[in-house]
């Protein structure tokens, strides 16, 4: 359907076929944007970046709130054949410091309030433009001065395009380098696996730094022609107005529980769409029963990460299955393995593994790295451990890293997550292992309530133990009012592991 090599073919697709509808609704002044306007500016972009000295392969770091001229500075970057860089707003200078230092871009774009210190920092051989939260600034300035009409910089499939930092919960971040190649196939892959169309409109209320909000909703978007609703913020009343306009919105699991706890969320609000999406961490089953209760709508649950894109959907014609991510998509393929990567037999655990057009290029300047979780034999290691069930469905068990081993025996977190979170007064769940003198590690449980009224964690032993084998069985349970969480809803494990650490010593 689109260039499978180029990337600003594919996202030129929607622009050169829908000039005259709507891209974007809700721009900077609330205006809309039509695909003229926004190609054009894009061009302008692309031109002005030129000008600004960037060559092909150069990085354009952003980190940037959520306007449409960021989007310019994304479609110009890549029409002008750089690699773009977004960075998460919440990145202090210090952290700024490491990127910039690790990716050397050839251009930084920031906040206002941040230039004087970026410029500081990175020196004066690099740019560094601001853009403000009502879009303007020394990016809109530098596109003004241009003209529309930038002829498209060749670039090849393996060329990059983008490259983006691990969110990874702990560790020191790397830079995943995504190609042309690997962006521009997942955006053709999953427009055909959920049916997208030009007629189609999407509730946009990510944040435009990660690969789910920028490379899975905006690509697929231009890529077909369809339009957005651009929102700053997620806000269940907004986005639940808004869907009398739209077809399709894709969240985190928390978008989906903050709807289903908002009275304005009916079954007559949702009925005009058809694809609500959810991904980037695991949804809960009972979450996917209740929309599905609230609206008639089974909510289609996919898999991916940064360095693969999207690996894995629950099909859109056929059976969508709670607590499951699916099936491999077309034209990529995915196993469960043991540590030496064999396939283990259907029904076991292992590690995901998987090759195909998404698998990204490997981390930047981290060669070892990049060997480390790759086979021989091309598959990637994903760190996650998953099962195929027996209609072949995949499950994700929980993260390599965050296997408990007690007493030398594996226990993980999702099985007792699960159980957890079946019992009445539980609202969710997550399972940590801490340091024990005896065990090695012991099994603790921190539990969310529905209220301050929640059962007692005896009562909560009594109703699980008898369905856990006693290794597995929570040593420790703590009642908190929220998990920690970082900007893509996932737990940070790693701040409850360091918050409970000391508890047997
Ligand atoms: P990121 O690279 O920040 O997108 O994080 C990718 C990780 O998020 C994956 O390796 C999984 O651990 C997790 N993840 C993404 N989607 C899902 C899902 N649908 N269910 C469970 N975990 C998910």
């Amino acid at each position: 359907m689109y260039d499978q090599n180029h990337l600003a073919q594919s996202l030129s697709n929607g622009a050169a076929n829908n000039l005259n509808t709507c891209f974007l609704q809700a721009g900077e002044q609330g205006d809309a944007v039509s695909y003229a306007e926004f190609y054009a500016r894009s061009e302008q972009m692309a031109a002005a970046l030129v000008a600004a000295g960037l060559a092909p392969g150069d990085r354009v770091a952003a980190q940037i709130d959520k306007t449409v001229t960021a989007l310019e500075l994304y479609m110009g970057t890549i029409l002008a054949g750089g690699v773009f860089l977004p960075l998460n707003t919440a990145y202090t200078i210090k952290e700024l410091e490491y990127f910039c230092g690790d990716a050397e871009p050839k251009l930084v774009a920031c906040d206002p309030s941040r230039k004087d210190a970026i410029q500081h920092m990175v020196g004066p051989t690099i740019t560094v433009w601001s853009i403000a939260s009502d879009g303007s600034g020394d990016a809109a300035n530098a596109r003004d001065q241009q003209t529309p009409g930038f002829e498209v910089v060749p670039r090849e499939a393996s060329d990059l395009a983008a490259f983006l930092y691990t969110s990874g919960t702990t560790g020191q971040p790397k830079g995943a380098m995504l190609s042309h190649g690997n962006l521009a196939s997942n955006a053709s892959t999953l427009a055909s696996a959920w049916q997208y169309t030009a007629d189609d409109c999407l509730i946009h209320a990510l944040p435009i730094f990660h690969i789910h909000g920028l490379f899975v909703a905006v690509n697929i978007t231009l890529a077909t022609g369809a339009s957005l609703i651009y929102m700053k913020k997620y806000q269940p009343q907004a986005v639940t107005e808004a869907m009398t306009q739209a077809s399709v919105l894709m969240g985190v699991p928390t978008f989906y529980t903050r709807l289903l706890d908002y009275d304005g969320f009916t079954s007559d609000a949702a009925k005009s769409m058809r694809l609500f999406v959810s991904g980037s961490a695991p949804l809960l089953a009972e979450t996917h029963r209740q929309f599905e209760h609230r609206t008639g709508h089974r909510i289609l649950e996919r898999y991916g990460m940064t360095e693969t894109g999207m690996m894995s959907s629950n099909p859109y014609e056929g059976e969508r299955l709670a607590g499951t991510v699916g099936k491999p998509l077309p034209g990529i393929t995915m196993r469960v393995a043991d540590n030496n990567g064999l396939q283990v037999p259907q029904g076991e655990r292992g590690v995901v593994e998987v090759k195909g057009p998404n698998v990204f290029q490997g981390y930047w300047k981290k060669p070892e790295k990049t060997a480390e979780d790759f086979r021989d034999d091309g598959f990637f290691i994903t760190g996650d451990i998953g099962l195929i069930d027996d209609k072949g469905y995949l499950n994700i068990v929980g993260r390599a890293k965050d296997l408990i081993i007690s007493g030398g025996l594996n226990v993980y977190p999702k099985e007792i997550e699960s159980l957890l979170d079946d019992l009445e007064g539980v609202k969710e769940s997550a399972v940590i292992g801490v340091p024990h003198p005896d065990f090695g590690e012991a099994v603790v449980a921190v539990l969310v309530s529905h209220d301050s009224n929640h059962p007692t964690s005896e009562a909560i032993m009594a109703q699980i133990k008898h369905d856990l084998a006693k290794f597995k069985q929570p040593k420790a349970l703590f009642w908190v009012t929220d998990l920690p969480r970082n900007t893509m809803a996932k737990v940070q494990k790693n701040v409850l592991r360091d918050q409970y650490a000391d508890l047997y010593s």
